[in-house]
Protein backbone atom coordinates (compact mmCIF):
# COMPACT_ATOMS: atom_id res chain seq x y z
CA UNK A 1 0.00 0.00 0.00
CA UNK A 2 1.50 3.51 -1.11
CA UNK A 3 -0.35 6.61 -0.68
CA UNK A 4 -4.23 7.76 0.35
CA UNK A 5 -6.73 8.56 -2.03
CA UNK A 6 -6.13 11.93 -1.12
CA UNK A 7 -2.65 12.07 -1.84
CA UNK A 8 -3.52 10.53 -5.05
CA UNK A 9 -5.73 13.44 -5.69
CA UNK A 10 -3.97 16.10 -5.07
CA UNK A 11 -0.67 14.69 -7.17
CA UNK A 12 -3.57 14.67 -10.11
CA UNK A 13 -4.83 17.60 -9.56
CA UNK A 14 -8.53 16.44 -9.19
CA UNK A 15 -10.59 16.73 -6.28
CA UNK A 16 -10.89 13.79 -4.30
CA UNK A 17 -14.39 13.60 -4.72
CA UNK A 18 -13.94 12.90 -8.11
CA UNK A 19 -11.22 10.28 -7.24
CA UNK A 20 -13.78 8.37 -5.09
CA UNK A 21 -16.58 8.43 -8.09
CA UNK A 22 -14.27 7.61 -10.47
CA UNK A 23 -13.52 3.99 -7.92
CA UNK A 24 -17.15 3.59 -7.32
CA UNK A 25 -17.80 3.44 -11.10
CA UNK A 26 -15.11 0.66 -11.23
CA UNK A 27 -16.73 -1.27 -8.56
CA UNK A 28 -14.04 0.26 -5.94
CA UNK A 29 -15.36 1.56 -2.65
CA UNK A 30 -12.49 3.85 -1.21
CA UNK A 31 -12.72 6.55 1.34
CA UNK A 32 -10.41 9.67 1.45
CA UNK A 33 -8.22 8.40 3.28
CA UNK A 34 -7.70 4.58 2.40
CA UNK A 35 -4.57 3.88 1.14
CA UNK A 36 -4.46 2.36 -2.03
CA UNK A 37 -2.71 -0.79 -3.03
CA UNK A 38 -0.70 -0.65 -6.34
CA UNK A 39 -3.07 -2.20 -8.78
CA UNK A 40 -5.51 0.31 -7.72
CA UNK A 41 -3.28 3.08 -8.50
CA UNK A 42 -2.77 2.06 -11.36
CA UNK A 43 -6.06 1.88 -12.50
CA UNK A 44 -7.55 5.23 -11.29
CA UNK A 45 -4.41 6.55 -12.75
CA UNK A 46 -5.50 5.76 -15.93
CA UNK A 47 -8.78 6.61 -15.95
CA UNK A 48 -7.62 9.74 -15.48
CA UNK A 49 -4.89 10.07 -18.04
CA UNK A 50 -2.12 8.92 -16.09
CA UNK A 51 0.96 6.31 -15.74
CA UNK A 52 2.57 5.63 -13.14
CA UNK A 53 5.90 5.10 -12.44
CA UNK A 54 6.75 2.21 -9.53
CA UNK A 55 10.36 2.87 -8.06
CA UNK A 56 12.07 -1.04 -7.78
CA UNK A 57 12.75 -1.32 -4.25
CA UNK A 58 16.43 -1.30 -4.99
CA UNK A 59 16.06 2.07 -6.90
CA UNK A 60 14.25 3.67 -4.47
CA UNK A 61 16.38 2.56 -1.79
CA UNK A 62 19.77 3.40 -3.67
CA UNK A 63 17.81 6.93 -3.98
CA UNK A 64 16.87 7.41 -0.41
CA UNK A 65 19.13 5.92 1.79
CA UNK A 66 20.17 7.58 4.81
CA UNK A 67 23.46 7.99 6.14
CA UNK A 68 25.00 7.87 9.56
CA UNK A 69 25.80 11.31 10.91
CA UNK A 70 28.98 9.58 12.26
CA UNK A 71 29.96 8.44 8.81
CA UNK A 72 29.73 12.14 7.20
CA UNK A 73 32.78 14.40 6.69
CA UNK A 74 32.74 17.95 4.90
CA UNK A 75 32.67 17.96 1.35
CA UNK A 76 33.54 21.13 -0.82
CA UNK A 77 30.88 23.43 -1.92
CA UNK A 78 29.45 23.69 -5.61
CA UNK A 79 29.45 27.02 -6.77
CA UNK A 80 28.19 28.51 -10.25
CA UNK A 81 29.08 32.09 -11.44
CA UNK A 82 25.92 34.16 -12.69
CA UNK A 83 25.60 37.66 -14.15
CA UNK A 84 25.36 40.16 -17.10
CA UNK A 85 26.73 39.36 -20.28
CA UNK A 86 29.91 40.98 -20.58
CA UNK A 87 30.31 41.66 -16.57
CA UNK A 88 33.11 39.02 -16.17
CA UNK A 89 31.61 35.28 -16.06
CA UNK A 90 34.04 33.76 -17.83
CA UNK A 91 36.96 35.86 -16.76
CA UNK A 92 36.30 34.91 -13.63
CA UNK A 93 36.27 31.38 -13.81
CA UNK A 94 39.04 31.34 -16.12
CA UNK A 95 41.03 33.06 -13.66
CA UNK A 96 40.14 31.16 -10.78
CA UNK A 97 40.68 27.81 -13.09
CA UNK A 98 44.24 29.31 -14.02
CA UNK A 99 46.02 31.30 -11.31
CA UNK A 100 47.81 30.35 -8.11
CA UNK A 101 44.33 28.94 -6.39
CA UNK A 102 44.87 26.27 -8.98
CA UNK A 103 48.45 25.32 -8.79
CA UNK A 104 50.30 23.06 -6.13
CA UNK A 105 48.51 20.51 -8.10
CA UNK A 106 50.40 19.17 -11.50
CA UNK A 107 49.80 21.58 -14.21
CA UNK A 108 48.71 20.43 -17.35
CA UNK A 109 46.35 21.53 -19.89
CA UNK A 110 43.05 22.32 -18.44
CA UNK A 111 40.02 21.28 -20.73
CA UNK A 112 36.33 22.33 -20.42
CA UNK A 113 34.55 19.69 -19.11
CA UNK A 114 31.46 21.24 -17.36
CA UNK A 115 32.96 21.84 -14.07
CA UNK A 116 36.29 21.92 -11.70
CA UNK A 117 37.52 21.99 -8.92
CA UNK A 118 40.61 23.98 -7.29
CA UNK A 119 42.44 24.30 -3.68
CA UNK A 120 42.59 27.59 -2.27
CA UNK A 121 45.15 29.64 -0.54
CA UNK A 122 43.68 28.18 2.62
CA UNK A 123 44.01 24.94 1.85
CA UNK A 124 40.28 24.63 1.61
CA UNK A 125 38.06 22.66 -1.79
CA UNK A 126 35.63 24.53 -4.17
CA UNK A 127 33.99 23.06 -6.99
CA UNK A 128 32.66 25.61 -10.01
CA UNK A 129 30.68 24.51 -12.85
CA UNK A 130 32.25 25.67 -15.99
CA UNK A 131 28.97 26.86 -17.69
CA UNK A 132 28.01 30.92 -16.31
CA UNK A 133 24.62 31.82 -16.23
CA UNK A 134 21.47 31.46 -15.13
CA UNK A 135 19.80 29.73 -18.00
CA UNK A 136 22.00 26.25 -17.38
CA UNK A 137 21.56 26.69 -13.65
CA UNK A 138 17.76 26.67 -13.92
CA UNK A 139 17.12 24.56 -15.97
CA UNK A 140 18.87 21.53 -14.58
CA UNK A 141 16.89 22.97 -10.92
CA UNK A 142 13.61 22.16 -14.15
CA UNK A 143 15.13 18.62 -14.58
CA UNK A 144 14.86 18.30 -10.83
CA UNK A 145 18.76 18.70 -9.93
CA UNK A 146 19.70 20.74 -7.34
CA UNK A 147 23.39 20.95 -7.55
CA UNK A 148 24.66 24.26 -6.83
CA UNK A 149 25.31 25.23 -3.21
CA UNK A 150 26.59 28.78 -2.94
CA UNK A 151 25.72 31.55 -5.97
CA UNK A 152 28.43 33.90 -7.04
CA UNK A 153 26.63 37.40 -9.00
CA UNK A 154 29.29 39.10 -11.19
CA UNK A 155 28.51 42.96 -11.59
CA UNK A 156 30.80 45.05 -13.47
CA UNK A 157 31.76 48.10 -11.47
CA UNK A 158 31.92 50.14 -14.81
CA UNK A 159 28.53 49.26 -15.56
CA UNK A 160 24.91 48.94 -13.91
CA UNK A 161 23.00 46.52 -12.49
CA UNK A 162 21.59 45.01 -15.54
CA UNK A 163 18.44 43.41 -16.56
CA UNK A 164 20.30 39.92 -16.55
CA UNK A 165 22.14 41.01 -13.57
CA UNK A 166 18.22 41.04 -11.77
CA UNK A 167 17.44 38.10 -13.75
CA UNK A 168 20.28 36.20 -12.25
CA UNK A 169 19.38 37.24 -8.60
CA UNK A 170 15.59 35.93 -8.85
CA UNK A 171 16.89 33.02 -10.34
CA UNK A 172 19.37 32.37 -7.28
CA UNK A 173 16.37 33.20 -4.89
CA UNK A 174 14.29 31.28 -6.12
CA UNK A 175 16.26 27.84 -5.78
CA UNK A 176 16.89 29.50 -1.98
CA UNK A 177 20.72 29.51 -2.39
CA UNK A 178 23.43 31.96 -0.82
CA UNK A 179 24.80 34.59 -2.69
CA UNK A 180 27.89 36.25 -3.06
CA UNK A 181 28.06 39.60 -4.76
CA UNK A 182 31.27 40.01 -7.07
CA UNK A 183 32.03 43.75 -8.09
CA UNK A 184 34.31 43.29 -11.39
CA UNK A 185 36.93 45.11 -13.39
CA UNK A 186 37.80 46.99 -10.14
CA UNK A 187 41.03 47.98 -12.12
CA UNK A 188 38.90 50.01 -14.79
CA UNK A 189 39.72 53.95 -14.58
CA UNK A 190 35.50 54.15 -14.84
CA UNK A 191 34.96 51.50 -12.10
CA UNK A 192 32.58 53.22 -9.26
CA UNK A 193 31.76 49.87 -7.06
CA UNK A 194 29.33 52.37 -4.66
CA UNK A 195 27.05 52.80 -7.59
CA UNK A 196 26.50 49.11 -7.60
CA UNK A 197 26.13 48.31 -3.92
CA UNK A 198 23.51 51.47 -4.58
CA UNK A 199 21.69 50.00 -7.09
CA UNK A 200 21.64 46.26 -5.49
CA UNK A 201 20.05 48.38 -2.09
CA UNK A 202 17.60 49.59 -4.33
CA UNK A 203 16.18 46.23 -5.64
CA UNK A 204 16.54 45.11 -1.84
CA UNK A 205 19.74 43.25 -1.80
CA UNK A 206 21.80 45.32 1.09
CA UNK A 207 25.77 44.33 1.09
CA UNK A 208 27.09 43.33 4.11
CA UNK A 209 29.36 46.28 4.64
CA UNK A 210 25.91 48.47 4.33
CA UNK A 211 24.32 46.67 7.05
CA UNK A 212 23.04 44.10 4.77
CA UNK A 213 22.88 40.43 4.89
CA UNK A 214 24.62 40.10 1.53
CA UNK A 215 28.39 39.40 1.43
CA UNK A 216 30.22 41.47 -1.29
CA UNK A 217 33.98 41.47 -2.54
CA UNK A 218 35.25 43.82 -5.44
CA UNK A 219 37.86 42.08 -7.68
CA UNK A 220 39.46 42.13 -11.11
CA UNK A 221 39.21 39.17 -13.27
CA UNK A 222 41.66 40.31 -14.98
CA UNK A 223 44.52 41.22 -12.58
CA UNK A 224 43.08 38.72 -9.80
CA UNK A 225 42.98 41.07 -7.14
CA UNK A 226 39.94 40.63 -4.27
CA UNK A 227 39.60 36.81 -5.53
CA UNK A 228 41.44 35.11 -2.78
CA UNK A 229 38.76 37.12 -0.63
CA UNK A 230 35.86 36.42 -2.67
CA UNK A 231 36.65 32.47 -2.16
CA UNK A 232 36.41 32.82 1.49
CA UNK A 233 33.37 34.51 1.51
CA UNK A 234 32.01 31.51 -0.50
CA UNK A 235 33.86 29.50 1.81
CA UNK A 236 32.04 31.43 4.75
CA UNK A 237 28.40 30.62 2.92
CA UNK A 238 29.43 27.27 2.50
CA UNK A 239 30.41 26.61 6.35
CA UNK A 240 27.28 28.08 7.32
CA UNK A 241 25.70 25.67 5.41
CA UNK A 242 27.57 22.35 6.57
CA UNK A 243 27.82 20.62 3.89
CA UNK A 244 28.67 16.96 4.25
CA UNK A 245 28.13 13.63 2.51
CA UNK A 246 29.64 9.45 3.21
CA UNK A 247 32.44 9.65 0.99
CA UNK A 248 32.10 5.19 1.88
CA UNK A 249 29.44 4.11 0.21
CA UNK A 250 27.94 3.75 -3.66
CA UNK A 251 28.50 7.24 -5.35
CA UNK A 252 25.45 9.29 -6.68
CA UNK A 253 26.16 12.41 -8.88
CA UNK A 254 24.76 14.33 -11.39
CA UNK A 255 25.67 14.43 -15.02
CA UNK A 256 26.81 17.91 -16.05
CA UNK A 257 27.13 17.48 -19.59
CA UNK A 258 27.83 14.41 -22.02
CA UNK A 259 29.05 13.90 -25.32
CA UNK A 260 30.38 11.53 -27.99
CA UNK A 261 34.11 11.53 -28.79
CA UNK A 262 35.22 9.55 -32.06
CA UNK A 263 38.15 7.97 -29.65
CA UNK A 264 37.02 7.23 -26.31
CA UNK A 265 33.20 7.30 -27.01
CA UNK A 266 30.73 8.41 -24.48
CA UNK A 267 32.34 10.78 -21.95
CA UNK A 268 30.20 11.97 -19.05
CA UNK A 269 31.06 14.75 -16.95
CA UNK A 270 29.82 13.56 -13.34
CA UNK A 271 29.87 15.89 -10.11
CA UNK A 272 29.86 13.25 -7.25
CA UNK A 273 27.38 14.15 -4.50
CA UNK A 274 27.61 11.26 -2.36
CA UNK A 275 29.85 8.41 -2.48
CA UNK A 276 32.93 7.54 -4.12
CA UNK A 277 32.77 6.87 -7.59
CA UNK A 278 35.39 4.42 -8.64
CA UNK A 279 36.82 2.89 -11.94
CA UNK A 280 35.00 -0.16 -12.73
CA UNK A 281 31.72 0.75 -10.95
CA UNK A 282 28.50 -0.07 -12.44
CA UNK A 283 26.62 3.11 -13.29
CA UNK A 284 23.21 3.87 -14.13
CA UNK A 285 22.59 7.93 -15.37
CA UNK A 286 19.43 8.28 -16.96
CA UNK A 287 18.28 5.83 -19.44
CA UNK A 288 22.03 4.63 -19.61
CA UNK A 289 24.36 2.38 -17.84
CA UNK A 290 28.05 0.60 -17.82
CA UNK A 291 30.71 0.01 -16.17
CA UNK A 292 33.23 3.29 -15.62
CA UNK A 293 36.36 2.23 -17.60
CA UNK A 294 38.23 5.44 -16.69
CA UNK A 295 38.09 8.69 -14.82
CA UNK A 296 39.94 11.81 -15.57
CA UNK A 297 39.56 15.18 -14.22
CA UNK A 298 39.80 18.76 -15.71
CA UNK A 299 43.52 18.61 -16.47
CA UNK A 300 43.30 15.52 -18.08
CA UNK A 301 44.99 13.54 -15.17
CA UNK A 302 43.61 10.20 -14.85
CA UNK A 303 41.48 9.30 -11.58
CA UNK A 304 40.84 6.08 -9.55
CA UNK A 305 38.41 7.04 -7.00
CA UNK A 306 36.62 10.68 -7.11
CA UNK A 307 34.78 11.70 -3.73
CA UNK A 308 32.07 14.00 -2.93
CA UNK A 309 31.98 17.40 -4.70
CA UNK A 310 34.40 15.84 -7.42
CA UNK A 311 33.89 16.59 -11.18
CA UNK A 312 34.96 13.57 -13.44
CA UNK A 313 34.81 13.15 -16.77
CA UNK A 314 33.59 9.40 -17.03
CA UNK A 315 34.35 6.89 -20.10
CA UNK A 316 32.41 3.63 -20.21
CA UNK A 317 28.49 5.19 -20.78
CA UNK A 318 26.72 2.96 -23.55
CA UNK A 319 24.84 6.75 -24.44
CA UNK A 320 25.08 10.34 -23.57
CA UNK A 321 22.64 11.02 -20.76
CA UNK A 322 20.83 14.50 -20.16
CA UNK A 323 22.36 17.57 -18.07
CA UNK A 324 20.71 16.92 -14.61
CA UNK A 325 20.45 13.22 -14.96
CA UNK A 326 21.46 11.57 -12.12
CA UNK A 327 24.22 8.37 -11.72
CA UNK A 328 24.20 6.37 -9.43
CA UNK A 329 26.13 3.08 -8.59
CA UNK A 330 24.28 -0.28 -9.06
CA UNK A 331 25.69 -3.71 -7.67
CA UNK A 332 25.19 -5.72 -10.80
CA UNK A 333 25.45 -5.14 -14.45
CA UNK A 334 22.04 -7.15 -15.01
CA UNK A 335 20.39 -4.84 -12.62
CA UNK A 336 21.41 -1.54 -14.48
CA UNK A 337 20.67 -2.83 -17.90
CA UNK A 338 17.21 -3.56 -16.70
CA UNK A 339 16.55 -0.50 -15.30
CA UNK A 340 17.85 1.56 -18.28
CA UNK A 341 15.85 -0.24 -20.56
CA UNK A 342 12.86 0.12 -18.56
CA UNK A 343 13.79 4.30 -18.28
CA UNK A 344 13.88 4.13 -22.18
CA UNK A 345 10.36 2.37 -22.52
CA UNK A 346 8.95 4.83 -20.13
CA UNK A 347 10.83 7.70 -22.54
CA UNK A 348 8.68 6.51 -25.55
CA UNK A 349 5.80 6.33 -23.84
CA UNK A 350 6.25 9.74 -21.83
CA UNK A 351 4.10 12.38 -22.56
CA UNK A 352 2.84 12.24 -19.08
CA UNK A 353 5.67 12.08 -17.58
CA UNK A 354 6.72 15.90 -17.95
CA UNK A 355 5.03 16.93 -14.32
CA UNK A 356 2.04 18.86 -14.67
CA UNK A 357 2.66 23.05 -14.08
CA UNK A 358 0.47 24.93 -12.17
CA UNK A 359 -2.38 26.81 -15.03
CA UNK A 360 -5.23 29.78 -13.60
CA UNK A 361 -7.60 27.75 -14.57
CA UNK A 362 -6.20 25.15 -12.10
CA UNK A 363 -5.40 27.18 -9.35
CA UNK A 364 -8.68 27.09 -7.72
CA UNK A 365 -8.95 22.58 -7.95
CA UNK A 366 -5.52 23.26 -6.42
CA UNK A 367 -6.71 25.09 -3.96
CA UNK A 368 -9.60 23.18 -2.93
CA UNK A 369 -7.48 20.34 -2.05
CA UNK A 370 -5.24 21.95 0.26
CA UNK A 371 -1.82 21.71 -0.90
CA UNK A 372 -1.67 25.09 -2.17
CA UNK A 373 -0.52 27.58 -0.22
CA UNK A 374 1.79 30.01 -2.81
CA UNK A 375 1.40 31.16 -6.61
CA UNK A 376 4.37 32.26 -8.13
CA UNK A 377 4.31 34.15 -11.11
CA UNK A 378 7.14 35.54 -13.45
CA UNK A 379 5.74 39.26 -14.99
CA UNK A 380 7.46 40.58 -18.27
CA UNK A 381 6.17 43.69 -19.89
CA UNK A 382 7.31 46.39 -21.97
CA UNK A 383 7.98 49.13 -20.28
CA UNK A 384 9.17 49.30 -16.66
CA UNK A 385 6.21 51.25 -15.34
CA UNK A 386 3.91 48.86 -16.21
CA UNK A 387 6.10 45.61 -15.09
CA UNK A 388 6.12 47.99 -11.51
CA UNK A 389 2.42 48.80 -11.50
CA UNK A 390 1.78 45.46 -12.71
CA UNK A 391 3.63 42.97 -10.19
CA UNK A 392 2.52 45.41 -6.96
CA UNK A 393 -0.96 44.88 -8.14
CA UNK A 394 -0.55 41.30 -8.20
CA UNK A 395 1.42 41.37 -4.86
CA UNK A 396 -1.74 42.90 -3.14
CA UNK A 397 -3.55 39.71 -4.21
CA UNK A 398 -2.20 37.76 -1.35
CA UNK A 399 -4.51 36.45 0.85
CA UNK A 400 -4.47 34.44 4.05
CA UNK A 401 -4.73 31.45 2.32
CA UNK A 402 -2.20 32.23 -1.12
CA UNK A 403 0.72 34.19 -0.99
CA UNK A 404 1.20 35.76 -4.32
CA UNK A 405 5.44 35.82 -5.31
CA UNK A 406 7.26 37.78 -7.95
CA UNK A 407 10.07 35.45 -8.88
CA UNK A 408 11.44 37.70 -11.46
CA UNK A 409 9.90 40.78 -13.39
CA UNK A 410 11.68 42.29 -16.24
CA UNK A 411 10.85 44.41 -19.60
CA UNK A 412 11.16 42.30 -22.62
CA UNK A 413 9.69 39.47 -24.02
CA UNK A 414 9.26 36.16 -22.50
CA UNK A 415 12.55 34.35 -23.03
CA UNK A 416 13.38 30.68 -22.67
CA UNK A 417 15.41 31.82 -19.56
CA UNK A 418 11.28 32.76 -17.92
CA UNK A 419 10.05 29.54 -18.75
CA UNK A 420 12.94 27.46 -17.27
CA UNK A 421 12.28 29.49 -14.09
CA UNK A 422 8.46 28.47 -14.11
CA UNK A 423 9.20 25.18 -14.84
CA UNK A 424 11.83 25.21 -11.95
CA UNK A 425 9.22 26.70 -9.63
CA UNK A 426 6.39 25.59 -11.03
CA UNK A 427 5.32 29.41 -12.34
CA UNK A 428 2.63 31.21 -14.25
CA UNK A 429 3.95 33.53 -16.68
CA UNK A 430 2.13 36.81 -17.62
CA UNK A 431 3.19 38.86 -20.16
CA UNK A 432 1.96 42.84 -20.77
CA UNK A 433 1.84 44.06 -24.19
CA UNK A 434 4.82 41.44 -25.26
CA UNK A 435 5.02 38.08 -26.37
CA UNK A 436 7.02 35.02 -25.75
CA UNK A 437 9.89 34.64 -28.15
CA UNK A 438 9.09 31.17 -30.64
CA UNK A 439 11.84 29.07 -28.34
CA UNK A 440 10.05 29.99 -25.38
CA UNK A 441 6.72 29.32 -26.93
CA UNK A 442 8.18 25.71 -27.95
CA UNK A 443 9.68 25.05 -24.22
CA UNK A 444 6.45 26.33 -22.89
CA UNK A 445 4.24 23.91 -25.08
CA UNK A 446 6.53 21.00 -24.01
CA UNK A 447 6.95 22.07 -20.55
CA UNK A 448 3.64 22.97 -20.14
CA UNK A 449 3.86 26.07 -18.85
CA UNK A 450 0.89 29.02 -18.59
CA UNK A 451 1.46 31.83 -20.19
CA UNK A 452 -0.80 34.93 -20.31
CA UNK A 453 -0.42 37.65 -22.34
CA UNK A 454 -2.13 40.86 -21.62
CA UNK A 455 -2.73 44.50 -23.44
CA UNK A 456 -4.83 45.95 -20.61
CA UNK A 457 -3.24 45.67 -16.86
CA UNK A 458 -6.71 45.96 -15.37
CA UNK A 459 -7.78 42.77 -16.93
CA UNK A 460 -5.08 40.51 -16.01
CA UNK A 461 -5.27 41.97 -12.21
CA UNK A 462 -8.71 40.43 -12.54
CA UNK A 463 -8.39 37.58 -13.80
CA UNK A 464 -5.77 36.73 -11.26
CA UNK A 465 -8.08 37.94 -9.11
CA UNK A 466 -11.00 35.75 -9.88
CA UNK A 467 -9.01 32.46 -10.31
CA UNK A 468 -7.51 33.21 -6.95
CA UNK A 469 -11.15 34.08 -5.65
CA UNK A 470 -12.71 30.76 -7.21
CA UNK A 471 -9.85 28.69 -4.97
CA UNK A 472 -11.33 30.35 -1.74
CA UNK A 473 -14.95 28.95 -3.13
CA UNK A 474 -13.95 25.84 -3.90
CA UNK A 475 -16.64 24.03 -5.82
CA UNK A 476 -16.12 20.48 -5.25
P1 LIG B 1 30.94 37.22 -19.55
O1 LIG B 1 30.12 37.50 -20.77
O2 LIG B 1 30.23 37.63 -18.30
O3 LIG B 1 31.46 35.81 -19.46
O4 LIG B 1 32.20 38.22 -19.62
P2 LIG B 1 33.70 37.93 -20.07
O5 LIG B 1 34.42 37.18 -19.03
O6 LIG B 1 33.69 37.37 -21.45
O7 LIG B 1 34.30 39.41 -20.07
C1 LIG B 1 33.84 40.41 -20.97
C2 LIG B 1 34.97 41.38 -21.26
O8 LIG B 1 35.37 42.06 -20.07
C3 LIG B 1 36.22 40.69 -21.79
O9 LIG B 1 36.77 41.50 -22.81
C4 LIG B 1 37.15 40.64 -20.59
O10 LIG B 1 38.50 40.67 -20.96
C5 LIG B 1 36.76 41.89 -19.84
N1 LIG B 1 36.99 41.77 -18.39
C6 LIG B 1 36.48 40.80 -17.57
N2 LIG B 1 36.87 41.01 -16.30
C7 LIG B 1 37.62 42.12 -16.31
C8 LIG B 1 38.31 42.86 -15.28
O11 LIG B 1 38.29 42.52 -14.09
N3 LIG B 1 38.98 43.98 -15.68
C9 LIG B 1 39.01 44.40 -16.95
N4 LIG B 1 39.69 45.50 -17.23
N5 LIG B 1 38.38 43.74 -17.94
C10 LIG B 1 37.69 42.61 -17.63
Amino acid sequence: EFISANDLASLMNVSVNEVIKVCLGLGMFVSINQRLDAEAITIITDEFGYDVEFLSAEEEESIIEEDDEADLVDRAPIVTIMGHVDHGKTSLLDYIRNSRVASGEAGGITQHIGAYDVMTETGKRITFLDTPGHEAFTAMRARGAKVTDVVIIVVAADDDVMPQTKEALNHAQAAGSPIVIAINKIDKPAANPDRIREQLAAMNVLVEEWGGKYQCQEISAKSGQGIPDLLEKVLLEAEILELKANPNRNAVGTVIEASLDKGRGYVTTVLVQTGTLKVGDIVLAGSHYGRVKAMTDHRGKKMKAAIPSTPVQVLGLDGAPQAGDKLQVMETEREARELASNRTQLQREQSMRTKKHITLDEIGRRLAIGSFKELNVIVKGDVDGSVEALSDSLLKLSTPEVQVNILNKGVGQISESDVLLASASDAIIIGFQVRPSLNARKLAEQEQIDIRLYSIIYNAINELKDAMEGMLAPTV
